[in-house]
C-alpha cells in the first residue's frame, strides 16, 4: 500500500512513540462522548499536587482533597461527571494493563509477536515489569485533573506520566541500579551540576538506600576525569560536604561517551592542593567492557567516523546551517556556531540521513569487518554519532554491578527514535522525562518507597 496516510505515517514515525499514541486513542473516544462542555461551575474545585501516591491510592478516588462543602455546584452538577469520566478512563488503564501482562506471559513463552498488543502495536517494547497503570492515573488524575477537563483531552505528557508512575510503583521493591542520562536530566543542555540542584539530595537518598546511581551521557572526554569532575562539580562538591562514607560513594558510577569511558566515585587526593577531595576515577576498560566491545579495532572505527562525518558535512552544506563539525576520537558531531539554533526537523534530516548512510556502508562493508554500533542523536540543538549506545552502556554496568533488566530504571529524556536514550529500552525499564524538573518529580515519587537501611540512614 502507498496511500499518501501511509508514506505520511513512515516519514513521521521518528516524532511519534507508538504506546502512546495507541493509549491516548483509547482516552480520546470517551472524552469525546462524555466529558462534554456544560454550564459554567461555580466554585471549581481545588485539586492539589502534594499528596504522595500512597495518600493518594488509599483515598481511591484520585480526588481526595476536592471541597465537598454542602451547597457547592461542582458537588451537585460536576462531580457526578467527574466521578464517570474517572470510571471510563481507569477502565480503560486497566484494559491496557491487563493486555500488557498478556504481552509478558507470551514473552516469556518466546512468542512475544503472538500478543494482542502486539498486533495492536507492533514496535512495542519488551515490558520488564508489570505496569500497574489504572493505579498510576488515579494518581495522575489527583495532580493534574484530568477527568474533571472538558476541553483538554488526556494528552501525550499526560501518559508518557502516567507510564512514569506506573514504572516507579512496579520497580521500587526490587530497584537495584538506576541510571540517569545527563543533559535535560540532571541539568540543562551543556550546562554543569549546580550545588543548589534540588536533585542532589534525591540522589543521595536513592546510594543510601542501597541502589547503584549512574549517569550514563553521551558527552564523551576519553579517559578524562577532569572533564566530568568539572559537570559534575555542584554534586560531588555536596557530597564532599556532606563527608559521604567510601562506602556510598562507591555506589555512584559515570559512564560516558554512551557506553566508553567509565568512572568511579569516591575519595581521593587533590591533584591541586594534595588534600582528601570527592572525585572520579578512571576505570580501564579491560576491567569491565566485554570481548566483543574491546575487539572493536582503531582503524575501523576511524573509517566509520569518516563516513558519518563526510555525510554531516554534506548535511551542513545543503542546509546551509549554521554549524562546525567536531571530531573526537570516539564520535563526531557537528555544533552550532555563535549561538545559533538549528531547526528541529534540520537536526532530524541530519540524523536521518547519516542513520542510512552507515546502515548502507555497514551493509555494504560484508562480514569480514566487524559491524561496530554506532549512535547517531538529535541532541536538542546538535548531532552527534557516537561509538557505541546506551543500550551496551546500560548492559556493561548491569553486568559490572549484577544488576538484572527487571532491576534497573534507565531516566532520559530522549526516547524518539532519533534520541540516544530510547536505545536503553531493549535492556531496562525507562522513566522518560522531558526536564529536570521532571526528574526531580518522579525521584520525589520514588524515593519514598525505597527502604534505607538504618546504618546508611
Ligand atoms: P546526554 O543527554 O547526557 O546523553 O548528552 C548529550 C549531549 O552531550 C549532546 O547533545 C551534546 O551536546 C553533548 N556532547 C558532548 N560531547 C559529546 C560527544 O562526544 N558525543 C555526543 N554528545 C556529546
Ligand atoms: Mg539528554
Amino acid at each position: 500500500m502507498t496511500s499518501s496516510y501511509r508514506i505520511n505515517y513512515q516519514l513521521r514515525a521518528h516524532k511519534r512513540d507508538p504506546l502512546i499514541e495507541f493509549i491516548k486513542g483509547l482516552l480520546l473516544t470517551p472524552f469525546i462522548l462524555h466529558a462534554k462542555p456544560r454550564k459554567p461551575v461555580l466554585n471549581s474545585p481545588h485539586v492539589g499536587g502534594h499528596e504522595s501516591i500512597n495518600t493518594i491510592l488509599a483515598t481511591g478516588t484520585g480526588t481526595s482533597n476536592v471541597n465537598h462543602d454542602d451547597g457547592n455546584d461542582y458537588q451537585e452538577e460536576e462531580k457526578p461527571m467527574v466521578d464517570a469520566n474517572l470510571q471510563r478512563y481507569l477502565e480503560i488503564m486497566k484494559s491496557v494493563e491487563v493486555m500488557i501482562e498478556e504481552h509478558r506471559r507470551k514473552a516469556v513463552k518466546g512468542v512475544p509477536e503472538h500478543s494482542r498488543l502486539h498486533r495492536i502495536v507492533p514496535s512495542v517494547a519488551t515490558f520488564f515489569t508489570p505496569l500497574p497503570l489504572e493505579a498510576a492515573f488515579l494518581v495522575a488524575n489527583a495532580k493534574h485533573s484530568i477527568a474533571a477537563r472538558r476541553f483538554v483531552p488526556p494528552s501525550f505528557n499526560d501518559i508518557r506520566r502516567i507510564l512514569n508512575t506506573a514504572q516507579v510503583m512496579a520497580i521500587a521493591p526490587t530497584l537495584s541500579l538506576i541510571t540517569f542520562d545527563g543533559d535535560m536530566t540532571l541539568y540543562d543542555d551543556g550546562t554543569s551540576f549546580t550545588e543548589n540542584s534540588p536533585l542532589i539530595p534525591l540522589l543521595i537518598t536513592l546510594m543510601r538506600a542501597g541502589l547503584r546511581v549512574a549517569i550514563v551521557t553521551a558527552a564523551g572526554y576519553p579517559g578524562d576525569a577532569s572533564k566530568y569532575e568539572e559537570r559534575l562539580m555542584g554534586l560531588l562538591r555536596v557530597f564532599d560536604q556532606q563527608k559521604l562514607s567510601e562506602k556510598l560513594l562507591e555506589r555512584f558510577y559515570v559512564l560516558g561517551g554512551e557506553c566508553n569511558y567509565l568512572f568511579r566515585c569516591g575519595w581521593k587526593k587533590s591533584d591541586v592542593t594534595g588534600e582528601s577531595v570527592v572525585g572520579l576515577t578512571y576505570i580501564h576498560p579491560e576491567s569491565y567492557q566485554p570481548s566483543d566491545m574491546l575487539a572493536w579495532k582503531h582503524e575501523e572505527i576511524q573509517e566509520l567516523l569518516d563516513v558519518a562525518e563526510e555525510n554531516l558535512k554534506r548535511s551542513v552544506s545543503a542546509m546551509n546551517l549554521k554549524a562546525m563539525i567536531l571530531r573526537k576520537s570516539r564520535a563526531v558531531g557537528i555544533v552550532p556556531i555563535g549561538g545559533a539554533k538549528i531547526a528541529r526537523e534540520q537536526l532530524d534530516e541530519c540524523v536521518l540521513s547519516t542513520q542510512q548512510r552507515l546502515l548502507e556502508y555497514q551493509q555494504m562493508s560484508g562480514p569480514s569487518k566487524t559491524a561496530i554500533p554506532f549512535c547517531v542523536f538529535n541532541g536538542g540543538n546538535d548531532v552527534f554519532v557516537d561509538i557505541g549506545n546506551k543500550l551496551i552502556g546500560v548492559q556493561v554496568l548491569q553486568t559490572y554491578l549484577g544488576a538484572a533488566p527487571e532491576a534497573t530504571v534507565h531516566v532520559g529524556d530522549q526516547f524518539l527514535s532519533t534520541g540516544n536514550d530510547f536505545a536503553t529500552r531493549s535492556s531496562c525499564c525507562t522513566l522518560w522525562i522531558i526536564s529536570p524538573e521532571e526528574t526531580e518529580n518522579v525521584l520525589k515519587e520514588l524515593t519514598p518507597l525505597l527502604t534505607i537501611p538504618a546504618e546508611d540512614a
